[in-house]
This record gives structure tokens, sequence and C-alpha cells, in this order.
């Protein structure tokens, strides 16, 4: 299978560089600097802006110029928080594998492993992981590690 295949049916693929804001969908997106958008350069300062509805995302590398993921407005972003803040502590804190969290969470929203990241998502997905997130236990994660390695 072609590398690329596997991504034919994922509903999110943010891997590549955006021509259109993922936000608003305008091609008025450029590639600039984040002094731009917090006044001072955060990290490694390279970021996608988009000049209709000001949504921007930073990217991994200001060499490769990818992008982290969906260029986003303040709702996704806080969208985003509130994911993590329910997210991170279900392996911060436990003896759980990040990606088994990813996993757990992928199968409850009916989505690919490689598609599920929170800065990926588009509002409704967001809120729906917020939902589901909200009502996870740590023994809804074990139950989905057990069921699925039977
Ligand atoms: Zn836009």
């Amino acid at each position: 299978m072609n590398n690329d295949d596997v991504w034919n049916d994922c509903i999110f693929d943010f891997r590549k560089i955006p021509t259109k804001c993922g936000n608003c969908g305008s091609s008025k997106v450029r590639y600039t600097t984040n002094d731009e958008i917090y006044g001072r350069i955060y990290g490694n300062g390279g970021c996608y802006l988009c000049d209709n509805c000001k949504a921007y995302v930073g990217v991994h590398n200001t060499k490769s110029k990818k992008p982290l993921g969906r260029m986003a407005n303040k709702e996704l972003r806080e969208l985003k928080m509130a994911c993590h803040k329910k997210f991170d502590p279900l392996w911060k804190n436990t003896n759980f594998k990040r990606t088994d969290c990813y996993g757990y969470l992928a199968s409850k929203l009916g989505l690919h492993l490689r598609e599920t990241h929170f800065g990926w998502f588009d509002k409704e997905y967001l809120e729906k992981a917020l939902s589901i997130l909200e009502n996870t236990t740590y023994k809804d994660i074990s139950m989905y590690i057990r069921l699925r390695k039977c």
C-alpha cells in the first residue's frame, strides 16, 4: 500500500502546507512570523496567518514550514485547550500510554488514530471530543485496552 493511501479515508489531514484557511476557507493565507500576532516572537516564530479571518497556526520548524495543524481562531484554540485539560491527565497521571488514550478517543469518535489530534479537529469534533472526555474514566480506558488486545 502506498504511504499516502492510508490517508484516503481520513476526515482530517493537516500534514501539508495550507493553501486555504482551515477556519474560513479563504485563500488569503500567508507564511509569516508570529510577532505579527503576539507582538514578539514565540517558539520558532513561524506561522500561517489568514488575512481574511486572522486564524493562524504555528509550524513544526521554519525549515520544512510544515503546519502544526488546522489554522484556528480563538474559539477553536479555546476548545482545543479545554480538550487537553481533560485528556492530558488521562496519561500523565496514570500508567496509560498517551497513544492508548488517543486510541480510545479515536475509537469513540470513529476516527483513525493518525488523524486524531486536537489541533486538527474542527469545532464539531472538538465539541464531540470534549463531551466524551468529560465522561471518560480510568476504567473506560483500561477496558478499551483490554478488549482491543483480545
Ligand atoms: Zn480564515
